[in-house]
């Protein structure tokens, strides 16, 4: 217990070398409890108020030209490719600006098509001019640097771009149509043409060590973020990693606690995959030092089934839920009613 005191102490002081990482990865029971008080604390001296941001998401494209193997989507027959035009994204911000909601986010595949960018950046555009108050956060993959400046002056000012793994080779075996080198190359663009940038990597992908999670906590730390993230492999029905072992719930708890710790001005979602993945997990990733929440109200329900992302039976957790696990948390939201 006394090692594990002193580790504690090593991270309160803000020693951030490898085999602390690696031990605090490790922490289990009370140790473990000991890590997440210490997120908990570095977060309210941050977000003073106990606030988390509440926001809601809306799926506009499913086309996507990456294969990532462990993704969901496109797998199956059944599933179409859909795409929303500028009018129906506007529509579908409105309807949740009414429910009071201030924070969307507009989520895509990796969609290249101009006239797909031109519709996002349409809509943005009129979102913006008609609701100075909405903060507008954009998914939609690597694009070109005249296509993310085209974004940021049409309104919107947040960016989610995962690293996914800081192991160039893993990063290429998990995204083979894709690099570590130019994931980077995007965030820094992001960062360049005015965006906050949210980034992050996925726990227990196939091949994925310890010493990998610990070089992923580094290059978190080191990029310029305002948001970070961490989420949980899922093994996905139909995809060419559906045989591998899921990712462990306690490494991935740890990873968002350590991401709290030496991060602790970041926003940091506690996600759906985690609730899948462990008995009230999302709960437990805001005790871990999380202070975001994303409610899926935003896509038509006829089309949530054609966005799998990490598995056809996704966990999307509602309103009440929401409310539930922030009160258990002794946390807020605004814009949450
Ligand atoms: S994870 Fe994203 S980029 Fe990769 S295949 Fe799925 S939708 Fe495309």
């Amino acid at each position: 217990m006394d090692t594990n005191r002193d580790l504690i102490s090593r991270l309160e002081a803000c020693e951030w070398a490898d085999d602390a990482l690696r031990a605090a990865l490790e922490l289990k029971g009370e140790a473990q409890q000991a890590l997440f008080a210490l997120a908990r604390r570095r977060r309210q001296m941050h977000f003073p108020d106990n606030k988390a941001q509440a926001r809601s998401v809306i799926e506009i494209s499913n086309v996507c030209h990456q294969q990532c193997r462990y993704c969901a989507i496109g797998r199956t027959s059944q599933e179409r490719n859909y795409t929303l035009d500028a009018p129906t994204m506007v529509k579908l911000v409105d309807y949740l600006y009414g429910k009071g909601r201030r924070t969307v986010l507009l989520q895509s595949g990796e969609n290249l098509d101009e006239r797909f960018i031109d519709a996002v950046v349409e809509a943005v555009t009129d979102v913006c001019r008609r609701h100075g108050d909405l903060r507008l956060i954009l998914c939609l993959g690597d694009l070109s640097e005249e296509d993310y400046a085209r974004l940021r002056n049409a309104g919107a000012t947040d960016y989610i771009l995962k690293f996914e793994a800081s192991r160039a080779d893993l990063f290429a075996y998990c995204k083979p149509k894709d690099s570590l080198q130019n994931r980077l190359a995007c965030i820094m663009s992001l960062a360049k043409v005015g965006f906050r940038v949210g980034s992050g990597n996925i726990v227990g992908l196939p091949g994925q060590t310890l010493d990998d999670l610990v070089g992923d906590l580094k290059l978190a730390h080191e990029l310029p973020l305002a948001m970070n993230s961490t989420t949980i492999f899922v093994p996905a029905e139909n995809t060419e990693f559906a045989a591998e072992p899921p990712g462990d719930p306690v490494r991935t708890l740890n990873m968002m606690a350590l991401l709290r710790i030496m991060n602790p001005h970041r926003l940091m979602p506690t996600t759906s995959s985690l609730q899948k993945m462990m008995p009230d997990g999302q709960y437990l990733g805001l005790m871990a030092g999380a202070n975001t929440v994303t409610v899926h109200d935003g896509t038509p329900e006829e089309l949530q089934r054609f966005f799998p992302i990490y598995s056809a039976k996704r966990v999307r957790p509602q309103l009440d839920h929401f409310k539930d696990i922030l009160r258990r948390a002794g946390m807020t939201a605004d814009h949450l009613d």
